[in-house]
């Protein structure tokens, strides 16, 4: 298959709207699209990624209004965190109208709502016909696209097209709160932050993983994620590490010296952008151990902490 690359909006959903499967740019990750209503390119989109079918998808909307296209039910919490931060990297799961494909949402009665503030994924689904289901745009298990080079990497020959914009601002994946019940859950962490929802709404219970939890509240979070080649080592501020062949650092404090590939971040939010990115750099540059510092779990910290115990295979 040829992949048009494309720094159109428009060219890019004549190209999805036409049944294809399209990769596009958004503050959180890179997107790879299909519309819900064209169920043969939602097969082609697991097919592409690697995705295991079970694992649902999130429907991507361009204005609020479009959330009564694909979901109902909407309960005070749901609309005081939908007020406050759509457009935004926050996806709320939320009752599913009869129109979503189970394809899309693995078999559930629920559909996670996002409606990204990137400037060029809201021109490129606001020219889409129809909402898009779109998962992250790199081959499932390995650390998400933050660039539309990543994107090309992996997936080149294997979508219709790659819509090109900046690099993603925030580089974690969207926050997800589950407001189908009764009292919220914050399934998983991102840079709208735990505190900041609590800001909004009265209360919100944390889903953390167990392995008896049958079935689980978030499907896809049971699966390996994120994970580089190279072998993860976690570390603390201060702990005494040291340099070994071929390994690399990143985190907030300063290490000792030796280290092959670094990156020392400024604050979290920098080291939220440039994780993932910096995990590709090593597994490029032939990196065998990579070491990241655990931040604090305050703040985007949590959704840091989460993807790092994740990407070294801890939960
Ligand atoms: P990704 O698009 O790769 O960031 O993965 C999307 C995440 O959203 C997966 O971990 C899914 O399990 C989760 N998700 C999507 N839809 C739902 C839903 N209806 N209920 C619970 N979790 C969901
Ligand atoms: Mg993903």
């Amino acid at each position: 298959m040829q992949t048009t690359l494309t720094d159109s909006a428009e060219e890019a959903a004549n190209i999805l709207n036409a049944g294809g499967v399209v990769a596009f740019p958004t503050e959180t990750v890179y997107g790879l699209g299909a519309g819900i209503c064209h169920p043969e390119a939602i097969k082609e989109l697991f097919r592409a990624k690697g995705r295991p079918v079970d694992n649902p998808l999130i429907v991507h909307i361009h204005c609020i209004e479009q959330i009564a296209d694909v979901a109902g039910d909407i309960n005070k919490d749901a609309s005081a965190l939908i007020e406050r931060f759509f457009p935004g990297p926050l996806t709320l799961v939320l009752k599913k109208n009869p129109c979503v494909p189970d394809t899309v949402t693995a078999g559930l009665d629920t559909v996670g709502v996002r409606c990204p503030a990137n400037p060029v994924a809201h021109e490129f689904l606001a020219h889409c016909t129809c909402p898009v289901a779109a998962p992250s745009a790199n081959l499932s298990g390995l650390p998400s696209a933050t660039s539309w080079e990543t994107v090309y990497e992996d997936l080149d020959g294997k979508i219709d097209c790659l819509l090109r914009g900046k690099p993603s601002s925030i580089g974690l994946e969207s926050t997800i709160v589950d407001c189908s019940g009764a009292i919220p859950v914050l399934l998983r962490a991102g840079a709208i932050t735990l505190e900041q929802l609590l800001a909004v709404i009265p209360k919100i219970s944390v889903d953390t993983p167990k392995d008896d939890q049958e079935p689980p509240r978030s499907p896809g979070l049971k699966y390996p994620h994120y994970a580089p080649r190279a072998s993860i080592v976690l570390c603390h501020a201060n702990e005494k590490i040291s340099a070994q062949h071929s390994s690399a650092y990143i985190g907030l404090s300063e290490p000792p010296a030796g280290f092959a590939l670094l990156k020392i971040c400024r604050n979290l939010e920098e080291y939220g952008r440039e994780l993932f990115s910096f995990f590709r750099r090593c597994d490029s540059e032939g990196i065998d151990l990579i070491y990241c510092e655990l931040p604090s779990n305050t703040g985007i910290g949590r959704a840091i902490r989460d993807r790092l115990l994740r990407a070294s295979g801890r939960h």
